[in-house]
């Protein structure tokens, strides 16, 4: 849906409809210093034919492009764009125009005011929401249906892969891949074909500890054990002793249909124990993580002993979903089974229904505030729930302050498989991103595919790769580079890498940067010394595969890759607010680079 352009007409016609009731006269303006926003593609008229009677009147407390503005539309020289924005803010009652007669009103907020939901101020506001969500979406697949939710309940329409589109302006959209992966974006009022996309892109998946296909393990000295196997180096050092609870999704026969259904069992049912240090060497590791970090779940029943099934006695089969012996819930541990049978509502006489599942093991203390005056936020799998959190609250808030007259799209995406290399099809280095732009812009391009129009999409698009970031860790100062390492509740991280394992560049920074100002947020900076080695991001294999401009940019913590980690009460906040103003920044920056 294309808007219809504001003639002086129309414009004339609003304002009376908001019984502007004293005589139009012209006023005086101040001539702005400050650069005109996008100044190439506002030609000025050649003329103005004649003194223009209109109904605009005092200007207070707006920003200097607004009163470029006015002052345009005052003289005649306004285009046509520019003559549709200011009927657009007129009638939205744009608080910088008063009424002849009254008195000025003192300063209002200015036009940045939709940049502000989030603020230094009200960082605060979003830390518990934060941590409940952390605590109550343990795994990939709990994560990205929170995400969901929250999305539905706020008016955004899901999509499936396997469907046609329909995707129109001011529109709100999420489509999910594998349940695993999520990619949501708005398109804006004033959307036209190879408008770019402002892109936020982080990952929902974190270390932990993968159940194997079958998870059941000959019990051992009384012990019942369960078998698993690692995701990005977890169970690491920081997983001994740890309260571990299991979750995940499983697949269930219903009728003729199989469902995949989310479960939790969030008490502490595992526990990888450690060898207490009095037994000397054999306590000191290095440890083996296919025999010495094997959790125990319960013990056998001294009366009547499980099974204990021996090593290698018979064919290693995958369940069959035809019912009978050979079930897949018969390949894992029997108490496993009733418990996530229970949990689910099935019955012990249709265990033969649970087809397959995919199930972690999870640390289950909740997240929780820290620190002397409650400064920190203690949690698991910050990394990088952290970022993508922040980033759908920006979205969500950026979709209800700034989609009218927005011509660009706002998109994020989150991703599965960071930590393993990004390869399967719902991480990033897969089709997603580019396949949901792409399907999104032919359907807004009149189901006309063009890869002109595409190119065009994603050379004027910008992505911000949000993955956490290391903040500085006092006892270990040695090991940052000096002034580049930041601090916590300060603000967002641009973080560089000389050997391009971030996107960063001085373009990027400067893009970043401009839109930070816009809402007041701080940019720190971090590199890693040349006598270490960078981590990477989704960043530098989604902007390769696109050619969308890109920086890497995230929310800092400590102790990345621990089951437990440490990030400031403030920082997610101070994230939504960064993330906002890039959102609702970036299609004004950017014409300022072009
Ligand atoms: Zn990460």
């Amino acid at each position: 849906m294309v808007r219809n352009v504001a003639s002086m007409q129309s414009l004339r016609q609003n304002m009376e409809e908001m019984n502007f009731d004293t005589p139009p006269r012209r006023t005086l303006y101040e001539e702005s210093t400050a650069p005109i926003r996008s100044q190439p593609s506002f030609p000025q008229k050649a003329t103005s034919p004649e003194p223009q009677q209109h109904p605009i009147v005092q200007l207070c407390g707006t920003d200097s492009y607004t009163k470029q503005l006015m002052n345009r539309v005052a003289t005649g020289t306004a285009t046509e764009a520019e003559q549709k924005e200011f009927a657009q803010q007129v009638q939205r009652g744009f608080s910088g125009f008063t009424r002849i007669g009254e008195s000025p009103s003192p300063p209002q907020e200015d036009k940045a005011a939709r940049f502000k939901q989030a603020t230094r101020e009200n960082a605060e506001k979003y830390t518990k929401p934060f941590c409940d969500f952390l605590t109550d979406n343990p795994t990939v697949f709990h994560c990205v249906d929170a995400v969901k939710s929250q999305l539905k309940e706020a008016g955004w329409k899901e999509l499936s892969e396997r469907d046609a589109w329909k995707i129109e302006p001011q529109g709100k959209y999420f489509v999910e891949r594998n349940g695993s992966a999520l990619m949501a974006f708005s398109v804006g009022g004033n959307y036209k074909p190879g408008n770019g996309a402002a892109i936020l892109a982080g990952h929902v998946d974190a270390l932990t500890a993968k159940l194997k296909p079958v998870s059941q393990v000959p019990n051992k000295a009384g012990y019942i054990q369960l078998g698993v196997a690692p995701y990005a180096g977890a169970p690491n050092n920081t997983w001994w002793d740890r309260d571990l609870g299991i979750g995940g999704r499983v697949l269930v026969k219903e009728g003729s249909k199989i469902i995949s259904k989310l479960v939790k069992l969030d008490w502490p049912i595992a526990r990888i124990p450690t060898l207490a240090p009095h037994f000397g060497a054999a306590a000191q590791g290095p440890f083996n993580p296919e025999t010495q970090m094997v959790p125990i779940i319960g013990l056998e029943d001294s009366e009547k002993p499980e099974e204990a099934a021996e090593p290698f006695s018979k064919p290693s089969f995958v369940g069959s979903s035809e019912g009978g012996a050979s079930t897949f819930a018969s390949t894992q541990p029997p108490r496993l089974v009733r418990a996530i049978a229970n949990e689910l509502g099935i019955k012990s006489s249709e265990y033969g229904n649970i087809i397959n599942w995919e199930l972690e093991l999870f640390d289950v203390q909740p997240a929780t505030v820290g620190g002397i005056d409650k400064e920190f936020i203690f949690a698991g799998r910050v990394d990088d729930k952290l970022c993508s959190w922040a980033a759908i609250q920006a979205l969500i808030d950026a979709q209800a302050t700034d989609t009218v007259d927005s011509s660009i799209i706002k998109a994020v995406g989150l991703f599965d498989n960071e930590e393993i290399g990004s390869l399967l099809r719902q991480g990033a280095r897969g089709n997603f991103l580019p396949s949901v732009i792409e399907r999104a812009v032919t359907s807004l391009n009149n189901d006309i595919s063009s890869t002109s129009i595409i190119g065009q999409t994603y050379a004027n698009s910008f992505l911000v790769s949000s993955d956490v970031i290391h903040a500085v860790n006092p006892n270990f100062l040695n090991a940052y580079l000096e002034n580049h390492s930041p601090r916590l509740n300060v603000g967002i991280v641009v973080s560089a890498d000389s050997n391009g394992h971030m996107t960063t560049d001085s373009v990027s920074t400067a893009i970043m940067q401009r839109c930070a100002d816009k809402v007041g947020a701080k940019l720190q900076v971090f590199q890693i010394r040349n006598d270490s080695r960078s981590g990477g991001t989704v960043g530098p294999m989604l902007s390769s595969a696109t050619g969308i401009r890109a920086i890497d940019c995230g929310i800092p913590q400590l102790s990345m890759h621990s089951v437990r980690a440490t990030t400031g009460n403030l920082d997610p906040g101070l994230g939504v607010m960064a993330f906002l103003g890039f959102l609702n920044g970036f299609e004004s920056v950017d014409k300022e680079f072009r």
